[in-house]
């Protein structure tokens, strides 16, 4: 008897993965009528460092809208939208637009949150609908058969599906153990990320800007707000020592020179990244029980947001 005739667990769905786009492929099964369990390697309640995706597409919240009329405007709801946007070269303004303030009840363009709050209430949202779930569980292999999955996890546990979401990040368990690649290109320059909270007292205005050659740096750098700080970006270039700019020490270096010195007390997170443009081969396995979505199908350049909300549109697709 083979594993898929003796599981310990059986659903018709897995999901794996309890980020922004598992947590969205869990939910529209679910009000679609599917029984979901969710499977994520790590905690309940755990640290999710960072702002991350701190922007969602209007298009975003109407999908959201779209599958639970209110999710979309209770995640705008608790974001912002800056109303101008301006570039500068060097010390120039070369371009600037000023938006419309929202309208009530009506979904606004986009809105600025850090996506731990994001996945707060898309987690709230699958608990209600009656997601399953199973919580500090990594998967260590998936195999397919014409009739379903078979899941392992790495504390022995077996788990068979009909079918499965693999909605587990970058690095994809599940897309490896399908022995599917990934093909495309990385930037050869680096990309620094930090966080600031804001100054409640002497917040600065709710502007996006971007510098070509910033003149502090000489390097370009974009500034965007969400609620509670802001995420500064540094582009550094090829032949930069990234060590000089990257981790927390580095951006002290940096910060006061395009930021108030007061933000250094400020920082709360430091990343580093390239762009990258990469899809999996395929999407799905030779037996099609298997979909790949989000960060797991493909990977984008964080500018244009296209991370977070390209893989929201993978799950509700
Ligand atoms: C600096 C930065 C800025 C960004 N800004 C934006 C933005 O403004 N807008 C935007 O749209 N996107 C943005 N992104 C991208 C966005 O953060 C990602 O696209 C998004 O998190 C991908 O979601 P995901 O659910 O596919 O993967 P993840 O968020 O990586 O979630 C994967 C989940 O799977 C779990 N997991 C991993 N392995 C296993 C396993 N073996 N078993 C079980 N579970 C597992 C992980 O613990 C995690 O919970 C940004 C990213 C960065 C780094």
């Amino acid at each position: 008897m083979n594993s898929i005739e003796s599981p310990l667990q059986y659903q018709e769905v897995l999901v794996i993965g309890a980020g922004p786009v598992g947590l969205t492929s869990a939910l529209a099964l679910r009000l679609k009528g599917h029984a979901v369990t969710l499977i994520e390697s790590e905690p309940e309640g755990r640290d999710r460092p960072g702002s991350r995706a701190i922007f969602i597409h209007n298009e975003t919240l109407k999908l959201l809208e779209q599958i639970q009329p209110g999710l979309g405007m209770l995640i705008a709801s608790h974001g912002l939208v800056w109303p101008t946007k301006r570039t500068y070269w060097r010390e120039r303004q070369v371009f600037v637009r000023h938006y419309p303030a929202p309208k009530p009840n009506i979904l606004p363009p986009f809105s600025s949150l850090p996506q731990v709050k994001i996945e707060q209430m898309l987690l709230d949202a699958c608990k209600q609908a009656g997601v399953e779930f199973a919580w500090n569980m990594p998967v260590s292999n998936v195999e397919t058969t014409p009739d379903g999955v078979t899941v392992t996890t790495e504390s022995g546990q077996i788990w068979a599906a009909k079918y499965v979401v693999g909605a587990d990040g970058s690095r994809s368990m599940v897309r490896r153990a399908l022995d599917i690649p990934m093909e495309g290109s990385r930037s050869k320059n680096s990309y620094i990320v930090a966080d600031v909270t804001e100054d409640e007292d002497h917040p600065l205005p709710l502007e996006r800007v971007f510098y070509y050659d910033h003149p502090g740096v000489g390097r370009d750098v974009l500034f965007v707000p969400f609620v509670g700080g802001w995420r500064v970006d540094l582009q550094c270039r090829e032949d930069d020592n990234l060590d000089a700019y990257s981790g927390i020490e580095g951006v002290r270096q940096w910060l006061p020179k395009v930021m108030d010195p007061k933000y250094l007390d400020r920082i709360t997170w430091v990343s580093t990244y390239q762009f990258l443009q990469v899809l999996a081969r395929d999407f799905t396995d030779k037996n099609h029980r298997v979909l790949l979505v989000g960060e797991a199908a493909h990977l984008f350049a964080p500018f244009g947001a296209r991370g977070m909300n390209s893989g929201i549109a993978d799950a509700i697709a």
